[in-house]
């Protein structure tokens, strides 16, 4: 079990992780308003990605992603659909989930919903009030910031620079700006409510994220994450909420970079792959998932089709080293020829590429440092291809790599439909739909193709059919 070190936001130091124990991993996930965006799926991926890589290493890690299902914004949302917010709000989370589930990391261990927190959220206020931490104010509850003396320790801010982003209208109610809301009163707009001592109304943001990641992993779990835009005021406010209730939050604090476009750039059909289902269509899902890890977690990633394109190229040059291997035939340089038998000296080559999946997972172990990592992929790869390494030593250590970051399907590079007429046929009609800019037919097409057990994925060869994973 290698020792794995992330960077904490809230001490700023490497942190290493407790060997043997159980790792809560709380993550926090979309508000599902909308479909979800690219930026969306980075937290996704790294955390979903982290947790495998702990699991490779022998740790026992819990990863909870949560789904915010009551928010202003969903009710807004609905409304402008003309559907009701809970109808809405579920039809989201579910299209949240396929969308997820075509980047093909797997799903998190737990995924809490908003709705179904309500009774825990409603506990956990009236402990702040009994405590002191926070106040009824004409049907609303507040969180009494100056009784905290901690808060602002994450985001390092001083009070004059904070603003919790809450609607004008609550001012009125806050006996200190600097307060934010747990309870909304109900609003006659609004077409859902719950019961609580305060009155019928529902749950602020952040207070659901302190009672699910306490239910789910206990007090004083070991990783919080999210997008570094969470640090102020949501993250700040989760830890108000829980240790001001008397118990310890998370130990360490793990911030994934913001996704940042070029608006300039983004013509409208371009804007268009910024959402994660039409970036999926567009560049298949082993390029969309190499992208997300192509940088570190911490840093910001540049998006647009540039990159991506650039994505798909790393992708194919990954798979071609498959393809070059021919399926199930001896592999290398001295095919056929009978490897380890006696008087057979031991090679540099099998040192070398064993070396490169130990500094692979070292980079991994090393604040997840991704990118590093996959260089380690890619020399090795090259050295395969140039014959410095043999390729039946490489192949394995490069497709252990692969399954780690979830890229295990480059390694299938011929699984296709050749055999399916019916689903070739739709493949074309497709990129037709594609070229003719209608994407309601080329989404309703996919969709078809799905349920037939396909999806499409785009290469540098053009569109192929691979079995849905
Ligand atoms: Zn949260």
């Amino acid at each position: 079990m290698r020792e794995v070190r992330i960077k904490d936001t809230l001490s700023g130091e490497l942190r290493s992780l407790e060997a043997g124990s159980e790792v809560g991993i709380y993550a926090c996930g979309p508000t599902v308003y909308s479909r979800i965006h690219i930026g969306n799926a980075r937290p996704f991926v790294v955390f979903s990605l982290f947790a495998r890589f702990l699991r490779s290493e022998g740790y026992r890690p819990k990863l909870v992603v949560n789904v915010t299902d009551i928010n202003d914004k969903i009710y807004v949302a609905a409304a402008t659909a003309g559907k009701g917010s809970e109808e809405f709000a579920a039809a989201m989370t579910r299209a949240y989930v396929e969308d997820t589930d075509r980047l093909g990391v797997g799903r998190p261990d737990s995924e809490p919903l908003a709705s179904e927190t309500v009774g825990g959220i409603v506990s956990l206020i009236a402990e702040l009030v009994d405590g002191g931490h926070a106040y009824e104010s004409g049907g609303d509850v507040y969180y009494r910031v100056r009784s905290f003396g901690n808060y602002g320790k994450l985001s390092n801010r001083r009070p004059e620079d904070m603003d919790q982003g809450e609607d004008a209208g609550s001012a009125s109610l806050k006996e200190d700006r600097l307060d934010f809301a747990l309870w909304k009163a109900h609003k006659p707009a609004e077409d859902t409510s719950w019961d609580s001592p305060w009155g019928p109304g529902r749950p602020a943001w952040h207070i659901e994220c302190s009672v699910m990641a306490e239910q789910e992993l206990g007090a004083g779990f070991a990783i919080h994450g999210g997008g570094s835009d969470l640090v102020f005021p949501h993250h700040e406010n989760e830890i108000a909420q829980s240790e001001g209730a008397g118990r310890p939050f998370a130990k360490i604090w793990m911030h994934n970079g913001m996704i940042e476009t070029d608006a300039a750039k983004m013509s409208k059909s371009e804007g268009n792959i910024f959402q994660l289902s039409k970036a999926l269509d567009a560049y298949g899902r082993e390029a969309v998932v190499a992208y997300l890890i192509s940088g570190h977690y911490r840093q910001p990633l540049a998006f647009g089709p540039e990159q991506m394109e650039e994505a798909v190229a790393r992708v194919e040059r990954l798979r071609n080293f498959f393809r070059d291997q021919g399926l199930g035939e001896p592999v290398g340089g001295s095919a056929g020829k009978q490897r380890g038998g006696p008087g057979d000296p031991p090679t540099g080559a099998q040192t070398g590429a064993a070396a490169r999946g130990e500094a692979f997972r070292d980079a991994l172990a090393d604040d997840f440092n991704t990118p590093r990592a996959l260089a380690e992929a890619f020399e090795l790869v090259g050295e395969a291809n140039r014959g410095e390494v043999d390729k039946g030593e490489a192949a394995p250590v490069v497709a252990e790599m692969l399954d780690l970051v979830g890229l295990s399907t480059l390694t299938q590079p011929d699984e296709g439909a050749e055999g399916d007429e019916r689903a070739l046929q739709l493949m074309e009609e497709r990129e037709r739909a594609r070229a003719e800019k209608d994407f309601a037919r080329a989404d309703a097409i996919r969709d078809e193709l799905a349920e037939m057990g396909w999806t499409v994925r785009d290469s540098a060869d053009g569109p192929q059919l691979v079995p849905k994973a």
